[in-house]
């Protein structure tokens, strides 16, 4: 009887355990899937029993077994939560009722759908993680009996295995579940390269046990001389991880040399060290593979050595050395720190202060699919560690950059982060902080974080500030161009911002946008136009100027309007400022931007907006706080000047066929400056006309296909050379 081997199970690691409750919490879940079957044909009951008895092999309490055994009373029968609430308590009520929830959440939908059950996901977590823990085994023991239902449902729940739960069991430390679940995955999502790995395992499945044993052994007998004891395990990785690798260096399953992994498990710490010294004086350690989780638990609070040596018949062998409690805390993880008193792991909330930081971005990102994109790496993502100079460390995903170790620190430091000392070398903002690297943040008061940086951090946290702080931004910098071009609309009518403060106020609710200060910044973002501001603040006037235009426009037929809005959207500059096509525009010289460059605009006042490059240094020296989005408006016309740098041989002719290859591409050269160089060459500077960055970079390719010319560049047109 499964429900006497459960309850076994239970006393052996929980003694005072309520058996009583557990065998009605059984009793009621028969009753109420009397008559269900399951797709294989056992009595549907056979499914929450085998749960349950997952969650005792978890050794978690006993609310959790109940609640295992219950999982599905409220969603398959007619139980209702309050019927267990009165029958069972609370808590075992909340825990089916979490499960229920979490059951129902559809993840292969839409990404913003995704996110948002993610999102409801993770606050089950973060209330209770019993929830998660208990379909964590719901999951296992679905995935185990897969086979019984049809093939798209197959896949379609094997890839939602793959992509959520195998990789949160992995994050909640839970081992075995997390190698289960990902191999049974594997076998439904590519089951032709699963077979074939399975047969190719099995066939050298004989000659494997016997080098096993003989490493075994070997380990052994090295670790028993120099007074270390131990056992020593050696196991095939899992299929999933072999086939990760396989795919991963390119190679075939022969040449895979450390598919199995050995395991030196010890009493203590310090053991844990002088098995390591052992391997490493016993046999040449590889270069580069030795890491201490165990000074440096993962976030998971995963320990162990790991070390990679060339074994005794010249390949290579992992090698993990642990504590015995390592090694329970390795296997089962979170459920390893169970204490069964408050409901709860012991010291969770400190110790998994990733999912507390989780808890604590979700607050500030409401956008689901922002949420999701943020916390997909934190959660998913692999750790490195970096120290800081005090020797704190710090755990940050890989790729992560200074910023995101500053923000980590301290927001304040994110956000006046300029640079850091990586091992004692200044880096640039972008630079990939690497394991160990000892870093230190370089602040400047009058740093600020800018739209690039979203692109350089990894970590949540990082994201969530610097986008907080944009859209602070932006919203300063909509008001100030809201101002401007207010002030400006209104002195044409002979008044000014300033006088009409309670007018705008006014205008402002009759245009539904609450206050004058709204007001301002939908004009800053040319979202209402100063017009219509106008036609509220002096009804009489504009209309007497609108009549006419008014029925003139009656009379325009659908297609005429239609072309009316099309052309309007143009500009004459060819830019248009958030949007709007009448600001006045003008472009830098330092940079001289072309339509398809990447541009963006600086507010300067009186002067309206200049434009830059996006990758001009005079650009990015002006005050962040003026910056505001442009774009090319599409109907790349007029011409634009560039200067065009090319460095070519001095020799005679040459001159004439590059001037003849700027005609060919239908370009006129305004100027040109030429000048000799001491080792036979020349430099010369051609200021000329373009429509487009399409057509200079034509020109540049036909340039550069010349004989003796060297090299061609765009340089900046306002530095003579
Ligand atoms: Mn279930």
């Amino acid at each position: 009887m499964p429900l006497e081997q459960i309850l076994t199970g239970i006393s052996g690691y929980d003694p005072n355990a309520d058996l009583e409750l557990v065998r009605r919490a059984y009793d009621f879940a028969s009753r109420a899937h009397e008559g269900q079957t399951r797709r294989s044909g056992d009595p549907y009951v056979t499914h929450p029993v085998s749960v349950a008895e997952i969650i005792a092999e978890l050794k978690l309490d006993i609310a959790s077994v109940c609640a295992g055994l219950l999982h599905d009373c409220v969603e398959d029968t007619t139980a209702t939560v309050e019927q267990l609430t009165t029958l069972f308590g609370k808590e075992i009520a909340f825990l089916v009722d979490g499960v229920t929830k979490l059951g129902k959440l559809p993840w292969s939908t839409k990404e913003e759908q995704q996110a948002e059950n993610f999102r409801k996901m993770l606050l089950a977590m973060a209330r209770d993680i019993r929830v998660i823990l208990v379909k964590l085994c719901d999951r296992l023991d679905n995935m185990r009996s897969l086979h019984h239902l049809p093939p798209e449902k197959q896949e379609r729940i094997a890839a939602e295995t793959m992509q959520i739960y195998a990789p949160l069991a992995n994050r909640l430390g839970i081992a075995w579940i997390k190698v289960e679940l990902e191999d049974l995955a594997f076998k439904y999502l590519q089951p032709g390269e699963y077979e074939q790995l399975a047969q190719e395992v099995q066939k050298t499945l004989a000659e494997r046990n016997e080098y096993i044993e003989t490493v075994e052994k070997l380990i052994a007998k090295e670790m028993h001389d120099h007074g270390v004891p131990c056992e020593v395990v050696g196991r095939a990785k899992h299929f999933w991880s072999i086939y990760q690798k396989m795919k991963k260096t390119g190679r075939t399953f022969e040449e895979i040399h450390d598919a199995i992994g050995f395991r030196v498990v010890t009493d203590n710490q310090m053991n844990c060290y002088q098995a390591l010294g052992v391997a490493h004086q016993t046999w040449t350690p590889i270069p580069g593979r030795f890491k201490d989780y165990i000074a440096l638990p993962k976030p998971n609070l995963y320990q162990s050595l790991h070390t990679a040596v060339i074994g005794p018949r010249g390949e290579r062998i992992e090698v993990q050395i642990r504590t015995r409690e390592m090694q329970a805390v390795a296997e089962h993880g979170i459920a390893a720190h169970w204490k069964y008193k408050e409901g709860k792991p012991v010291d969770s909330d400190k110790k998994f202060a990733w999912l507390r930081q989780l808890m604590e971005h979700q607050k500030e990102l409401r956008d689901p699919t922002e949420f999701l994109e943020s916390v997909k790496l934190d959660l998913f993502g692999d750790e490195g560690y970096v120290f800081t100079p005090r020797g704190d460390v710090k755990a940050l995903p890989k790729g992560a950059t200074p910023i995101d170790l500053a923000y980590a620190v301290h927001s304040t430091i994110g956000d006046h982060c300029s640079g850091a000392r990586v091992n004692g070398m200044i880096v640039p903002l972008r630079y990939q902080l690497r394991n160990g690297d000892t870093v230190e943040i370089i602040t400047n008061p009058n740093q600020k974080p800018n739209k690039d940086w979203l692109n350089l951090v990894k970590t949540a946290r990082a994201r969530t500030k610097i986008r907080y702080l944009l859209r602070k931004e932006q919203r300063e910098r909509a008001i100030a161009l809201g101002k401007d071009i207010l002030d400006k609309g209104l002195r044409k009518k002979n008044l000014t911002l300033a006088r009409s403060e309670k007018d705008l106020d006014h205008a402002a609710r009759e245009l539904r946008l609450g206050d004058s200060d709204e007001l301002i910044i939908q004009v800053g973002y040319g979202k209402v136009t100063v017009q219509q501001v106008l036609e509220k603040l002096l009804p009489g006037d504009t209309k007497k100027a609108d009549e006419p235009e008014r029925k003139e426009k009656k009379t325009e037929g659908m297609l005429a309007q239609l072309i009316r809005k099309v052309t309007r959207r143009q500009s004459s500059s060819g830019i248009l400022v958030a949007g709007d096509a009448d600001i006045l525009v003008r472009f830098a010289r330092c940079c001289s931007p072309l339509p398809g460059d990447l541009v963006v605009g600086y507010i300067s006042r009186g002067k309206g907006v200049t434009v830059h490059r996006r990758d001009c240094d005079k650009g990015l020296d002006l005050d962040p706080e003026r910056r505001i989005d442009v774009s090319w408006d599409g109907h790349g016309k007029g011409s634009h000047e560039v200067a065009i740098q090319v460095l070519c041989a001095d020799k005679p002719g040459l001159l004439a066929t590059i001037s003849q290859s700027f005609s060919d591409q239908g370009v006129n050269i305004s100027q040109a400056h030429c000048r000799a160089t001491e080792n036979g060459r020349a430099v010369n500077t051609f200021h000329a006309s373009v429509k487009d960055l399409d057509q200079l970079k034509g020109v540049i390719r036909a340039l550069s296909r010349i004989k003796g010319v060297y090299s061609v560049d765009r340089v900046s047109a306002e530095a003579p050379s």
